[in-house]
């Protein structure tokens, strides 16, 4: 606790704006990732094959896109760090690792069993 910081009591605070930053960057290195992914998609119109998969790794970088300005809109209304489905704190580990996270582990697991968007897919999307 530093006495001279008043909005952080407890470090929570101060760590969120840590993560926040990271998602900030994350957010500008997927928004760049979409521009090149495009150019390059349409560079390939061509061959069917590369094409599908240029338009797999668009969607998988928008879908990340997309998770890290929820989490960029959480921080911003003191949501940050709570499950979106059950309320329950997400593991301040899991969040350093991949501060997008929404959901707790319990409920994560839960979705990938009945998701076509799969743990796997936001692990290791870009
Ligand atoms: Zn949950």
């Amino acid at each position: 606790m530093k006495p001279h910081d008043p909005d952080s009591p407890n470090g929570l605070l101060a760590n969120v704006s840590h993560l926040q930053q990271a998602l900030e960057a994350k957010r500008d290195e997927l928004i760049r990732n979409h521009v090149f992914l495009q150019e390059v998609a349409v560079g390939q119109m061509a061959a069917s094959t590369t094409w599908d998969l240029a338009v797999e790794r668009i969607e998988r970088n928008a879908f990340l896109l997309h998770l890290v300005l929820d989490a960029l809109d959480r921080i911003a209304q003191g949501l940050y760090g709570k499950c979106l489905n059950c309320g329950a704190p997400v593991c301040a580990r899991g969040l350093t690792a991949l501060p997008w996270v929404a959901l707790c582990q319990r409920c994560q697991e839960a979705t990938d069993s009945r998701s076509a968007i799969t743990h796997s897919t936001i692990f290791h999307a870009a």
